[in-house]
Formats: C-alpha cells, structure tokens, sequence
C-alpha cells in the first residue's frame, strides 16, 4: 500500500514513547525496514559507536520518488492503515516514526529505487527540513545514512556509553536478526572491520556458527516443526553446552526479537534438570502465533509483545525445548547425578577399552552397590556386582580348563524339584553339571538332591542357581558355547549382589582380584564394570576450564 499518514484515533492507540534512544536503535528501525521492504540482502556500516555514521543498504522494494518525503512525516506508514491492521501486524514497523524520529536527532541522507522509477532519488534532511533532492542512479533498494547522531542534544550524548558499548549493542543486534532471519545475507561493518557476515542461505545452523562458532553450531539440537500455528522452532543447546548468562537467549515472535520473561521461564523450566542455577543455553527460538494472538503495540521500541494466550505460549515452548533435550543424544550434566549420567553415556567407549585397570584407591561405597574410587586419571564408579562377576567368570573358566573345579561339598543336602523341562535337560545334558562342580541325586518324582556344588557359589541361592544353569543348557550351540553360558550364568548367581554393603578391605580385595583378570573393564555379559569420570571431565564439570 503506498505511505499514508494514519488517522488521529489509531495515532492515539500507539504506544507513545521514544523510538531512539542510542545508535543500535537507529541501526534497528533501519534494519526492520529493509526486512520489511523484502530484503535479501542487508550491509550495515557503523563509526565511532554509531555516533559518527550508520549507514544501511539494502536490496529490498525502495520508496516511490514521490513518496520519500511523506515517509518522513510522522505516523507515516505503508504497513498499516485501519485499526482492524493495527490488531492483526505482520511487519516489524507499523508505527511511521522511525524515519521522522531519526531525522529529527541526525542528519540524513537517502537513496532509494523502487521498482517503478526509472531513476533513483537522493534527499538530504538537516533538523528534519530536506536540504537537498536530486535524480540519483541507484539498482533497486535504499540506502539510508545517518550521520552526527545527537549532535544538537548534548544531554542525550552524555547518556550514552563508550563506543566500545555502542558498537557492542548494535553487534548484538545485527546478530539477533540474522538469527531471526537466516535467509537474509547480513554484513556489518563497524570502523572499517568486518564483523559479521552470514551466508544467507537460509540455514540457521550456519548463522549460528557465523554468530556463536562452528562447535557451538555442531552441537545444536533442532526443535520439532510443525507448520501450523501457534508453533515453535528453531534450535537450543544440549546440556552439555551452557554459559554463563541469560544472553544466548533469543526470542523471535513472528520474526520479531522480542525480550520476555515469560519465554525465559518456560526455556528455564524446560532445562530445570539439565542444567545448574547460574547456568543458561543457547537458544534460538521463533515463536510463531496468529497476528491477533499477539500484541506488540506494547512498547515503542516494539521488542515486548503480549501474548493473549500466555498459557499456551509457556506450554509449546515448554514441552518442545524438553522434547527436543529428551531426544538429544548428548547426556544431560551438571549436577551430580546428571554427570554420572554423562559418565554413563561413556560407558561404551569405556567397555571398548580393554586392558589392565590404573592404580585405584578405594574412596567408600556408594548405595551399598558401587565402589568408588580414586584413579590417576579420576574417578572410577565400580559396579561390585558387575566386577565380581567378571571375578568369578574368568575363575570358573581356569579351573574347568585345568579340570581342577573346586568342590564343596555341603553338610546339609538341598531338595530341588524340577521341572519336567529342565528334568529333561538334565538328563540329556547333566554331565555338563557334573564337571562344574554340582553333584545332584535322585530323590523321587522329579525331586533332585543337591550335595555338592562349586566352591564359589557357596552363599547362593543354590536351587536357583541349578536351575539357571540348566536353562542355560537348552541352546543347541557347541559345548565350548555351553561351558562360557554355564561359567557366565554360575558368575552371575555367585556374584555379591547390588545392595550388599561391604568393608573397606572387601571393596580393596575385588578391586585387587578384578587387576587380575584379562578384560576388567567389561563383566561377562560386555557391560562395564566401571565407570570412568575424568579429571578433566571434572574440571570441565566445573567450570574449570574452557
Ligand atoms: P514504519 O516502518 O513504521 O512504517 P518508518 O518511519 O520506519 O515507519 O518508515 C516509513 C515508511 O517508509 C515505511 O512504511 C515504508 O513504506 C518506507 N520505508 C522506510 N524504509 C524503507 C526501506 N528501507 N525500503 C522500502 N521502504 C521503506
Ligand atoms: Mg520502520
């Protein structure tokens, strides 16, 4: 629509107030407006902290020759023109006071094409009066240059920062809209230096790697997508990837960045088992809603927005952040518990590493099941079950090798009944038991007298125990298989179990008999027997480096 000045009664429904306060509000209006005029393409230029000189160029739609001027005019807009409009906003400007409001507190200049316009147009405004207009040549697109910023308002320099802050601002903010549109190719150049530049392919993944790094990049989850609205996505970090500060955090509603609280509680509800007080992700996060859920006529710099259904809103971004952390293959860290979880997920790497065990010093024992200790290279979570297991299994396996299995015998006989299934293996296949150590008798129907057994499995469940074995035996695999399933399923009866609390010195003396056996990082099944949490996992736990 071409630029209107609106009506007195929507004028008086826009949220009054000032639209530029420092320079990366400046390079904000400008940057909205090529967006808006569908730019793919957006170099923005800044010195002495904005002070100086901004300067945005853009390849989007320009303004119509004869209609440069009225955009200047405030609450001129071609975005909006009934209250119906007002109510249902689908661009970043809408209130037409960005230019007049910039123009009244610099000097600019503007070039701009449209479509129509055989020639571009140049005007120069000095106090908001045009000094200047003249036929310039120029492709399709506007070039805006503010210079002096502030110039006549001593009061308002003064609020102002270090360049060094203001370039900082402006950075952010170019940042956040290459975010929010990763289609868009951005540029910004501040005193000469380039120091952003996205590709523009409309990948987000490789916008984040331009703004927050490569490995950051790498590590991001995605956030399911749905097409219709309301929806979410974008892409959050998993947990092992965490700063210091609520700054990664972006929020775009409909494109717009937007600050709101009640986002950053449903990101941090979402992340509340996953990450430490004092820990924040990385989240980039558009929210998308129908127009007239939303109300951004909440503030003249346009960056909060109402949302009519909250609930809702908190709700989506709630369950869409956990869903994704849920999926994430990365393990969760940060409090104890989540970085043994971290640990855990190195079980396999760690079940991969055979070889002898590193010097280890018992620490204590941990809910009467793991023994921890200390390493050279860390902390060790020994399963006792797991480990005795691989204790026992390589035991059994030398002595039935040497056909020297332990026998004892016991002083009281165990009565087993067995199943007619398992009587039947045991006919078929009981020398297998025999050689290992249990001595069974007939004793009527299906009723088995057990008199001795191996002496390893002395404290056990001795009925069970036969039974296990025999199940053991049902595979029609080669005797050399069968001897490892019997040893395995004999470890696994005999082994101390979870639960069983266990002296100083018995922690010490399985930890001295694992050191013995050839795989101790593995029990006979291929799990680990220990966890390995490293010293430099710690510090990194910690915070202590990088
Ligand atoms: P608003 O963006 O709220 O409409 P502005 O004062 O920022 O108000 O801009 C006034 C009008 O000038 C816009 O509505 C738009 O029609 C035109 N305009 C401003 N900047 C550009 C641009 N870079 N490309 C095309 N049109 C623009
Ligand atoms: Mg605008």
């Amino acid at each position: 629509m071409p630029i209107g000045v609106l009506a007195p009664e929507i004028i008086s429904r826009i949220a009054a107030g000032e639209v530029v306060e420092r320079p990366a509000s400046v390079v904000k209006e400008l940057v909205e407006n090529a967006l808006d005029a569908g730019a793919t393409q957006i170099n923005v230029e800044s010195q002495g902290g904005g002070i100086s000189l901004i300067r945005v160029i853009d390849n989007g739609s320009g303004i119509p020759a004869d209609q440069v001027e009225l955009a200047f005019h405030r609450y001129a807009t071609s975005k909006i023109g009934t209250l119906t409009d007002l109510e249902n906003i689908s661009t970043l400007g809408f209130r037409g006071e960005a230019l007049p409001s910039i123009a009244a507190v610099a000097d600019v200049e503007i070039l701009t094409k449209s479509e129509g316009d055989t020639v571009g147009i140049y005007l120069y405004f000095k106090n908001g009066n045009v000094m200047k207009r003249e036929k310039r040549s120029r492709t399709r697109g506007t070039t805006i240059t503010v210079r002096h910023l502030f110039r006549n308002f001593p009061a308002r320099l003064k609020f102002l920062k270090s360049a060094t802050t203001e370039n900082g601002h402006i950075a952010n903010l170019l940042s956040q809209y290459a975010l929010a549109f990763p289609e868009v190719k951005f540029n910004l150049v501040i005193d000469g230096r380039l120091n952003l530049s996205t590709p523009g392919n409309g990948n987000l993944r490789d916008v984040i790697a331009e703004v927050y790094g490569v490995e950051v990049a790498q590590q991001m989850l995605e956030l399911e997508k749905t097409e219709q609205v309301p929806s979410v996505a974008g892409l959050i970090s998993s947990g092992s990837l965490a700063r210091s500060s609520r700054s990664y955090l972006s929020f775009f509603v409909n494109r717009r960045w937007v600050r709101s609280g009640l986002l950053a509680r449903a990101v941090e509800d979402a992340y509340r088992d996953t990450l430490t007080t004092g820990r924040y992700p990385i989240v980039v996060l558009n929210v998308f809603l129908a127009p007239q859920d939303i109300d951004v006529n909440v503030h003249p710099a346009k960056t909060e927005v109402k949302f009519r259904n909250s609930q809702t809103v908190y709700a989506l971004v709630q369950k869409s952040i956990a869903n994704a952390l849920a999926r994430a293959p990365l393990p969760k860290v940060k409090t104890a518990s989540t970085s043994l979880e971290m640990a855990v997920s190195l079980w396999a790497t760690q079940a991969d590493k055979s070889g002898p065990l590193p010097i280890l010093r018992v620490i204590g024992q941990l809910a009467s099941s793991y023994i921890m200790a200390e390493g050279p290279e860390g902390l060790y979570l020994i399963d006792q079950h797991a480990a005795h297991e691989r204790i026992l299994f390589e035991k059994i396996l030398v002595q039935r090798s040497q056909q020297q299995m332990e026998i004892q015998g016991l002083l009281e006989p165990v009565n087993i009944e067995l199943s007619p299934r398992h009587e039947e293996i045991l006919k078929t296949r009981g020398e297998f038991l025999s050689q290992f150590g249990f001595i069974l008798e007939p004793f009527g129907m299906r009723n088995y007298l057990l008199r001795a057994v191996p002496r390893l499995m002395k404290d056990t469940d001795l009925a069970e125990t036969v039974r296990a074995v025999l199940d053991s035996l049902i595979t029609d695999e080669e005797p050399h298989y069968r001897e490892k399933n019997i040893a395995r399923s004999l470890a696994c009866h005999g082994a101390i179990k979870a639960g069983q609390s266990l002296t100083a010195d018995e922690m010490r003396e399985l930890i001295r008999q694992l050191e013995l056996t050839t795989q101790p990082q593995t029990c006979p099944h291929g799990r680990p027997t220990m966890i390995h949490l490293s010293s430099h996992q710690l510090e990194k736990e910690f915070g202590r480096t990088g």
